[in-house]
């Protein structure tokens, strides 16, 4: 081959290769770009603060949805809400199970804050997970000791870190945003099938519904193999697969979706009812679950950092013109 059959040669293998470079197949253009304006808000979500709230929901002794303290409980949720700067309710349903050989009858209350959409305030976000717990008998009386701190006052924890760093950040949203925390999951699901219900039968127009279930425990500190497990349902395969993005643009954590434990947290009935719902859960067994050990000190509350992180970007990239 002759020298200038050479170059053109290599000329047309260099287009060739450069051509072939698309942004798909570039590894560093290929990676996800964060927004600036994402970056300085979710920045404000705090370890410490996750974790204050949930000792200070496991200092409660209790939080069994039977116990006489569950009106107590929703109403401190409801002022951590309030406090922030949030107008918030407790939505009340009354609920019959068999507990103890009796049928109990009570009252139960889901914690709702909202911030209202300056366009289309018809049109409801859902963040939120359950704030009651239990333990398992052989491990203990529910109605004396439940700590519950990975299950759920992570979750609760996460719901309120979001809506603090949202407030703070002083943005309006287009759509209206409901931070809530379910009552009596740990009986049967009983806060989220009586909201999903209720919002069904009303006409809602709820476009997503993130639930965090657990969000805490992981034992390792090395970030390098942290995963989210990221349940989703036949109606919220792009939810998931945004959520999976976000995971990779925003955080430390890997994604898997393992959809075994779909039907066992509030994320359910709102697909029942037709909404669009994801469960986010550490993908992880947490060897204190449902147990008197699940406390405080057995929980990553950078991790949680991390989930918290995913559920602020989801609500800020849906509903707000940034
Ligand atoms: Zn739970």
């Amino acid at each position: 081959m002759k020298t200038k059959q050479l170059f053109f040669f290599f000329g047309i293998t260099l287009f060739g290769i450069l051509s072939s470079c698309s942004k798909d197949d570039d590894p560093v253009i290929k990676k996800p770009i964060p927004d600036p304006e994402i970056m300085s808000i979710i920045q404000n979500i705090k370890e410490d603060s996750l974790q204050k709230y949930v000792m200070e929901l496991e200092s409660m002794g209790t939080r069994f949805a039977l116990a006489p303290n569950r009106r107590d409980v929703a109403m401190f949720i409801k002022q951590k809400f309030e406090h922030f700067g949030y107008s918030a309710t407790l939505d009340s349903f009354e609920i019959s199970v068999y507990y103890g050989g009796a049928l109990n009858v009570t009252w139960q209350y889901n914690v709702v804050a909202t911030m209202d959409g300056t366009v289309y305030p018809d049109s409801i976000s859902i963040i939120g997970g359950h704030h009651d717990c239990t333990v398992r008998a052989s491990s203990g009386d529910p109605m004396v000791s439940s700590p519950g701190a990975n299950d759920n006052a992570s979750g609760v924890a996460t719901t309120l870190e979001v809506a603090r760093v949202l407030k703070l950040a002083g943005v309006e949203p287009t759509n209206t945003i409901k931070f809530i925390t379910f009552a009596a999951e740990e009986l049967g699901l009983f806060g989220s099938k009586d909201y999903a219900r209720k919002a069904y039968s009303a006409h809602k127009k709820i476009k997503m519904m993130l639930n965090n279930d657990m969000v805490a425990f992981w034992s390792l500190p090395d970030t390098s193999n942290w995963t989210v497990n990221i349940i989703d349902y036949p109606n919220s395969y792009l939810l998931r697969t945004s959520a999976e993005q976000v995971c990779k643009t925003y955080t430390s954590l890997k994604t898997v979706t393992d959809n075994t434990y779909q039907n066992y947290s509030d994320s359910y009935p709102f697909h029942l009812n037709g909404f669009e719902a994801i469960f986010f859960i550490s993908d992880a067994d947490d060897p204190n679950y449902h147990t008197p050990m699940d406390l405080t000190t057995a929980c990553n509350f950078k991790f949680c950092r991390e989930v918290a992180k995913v559920n602020c970007v989801l609500l800020l990239q849906n509903n707000f013109e940034l």
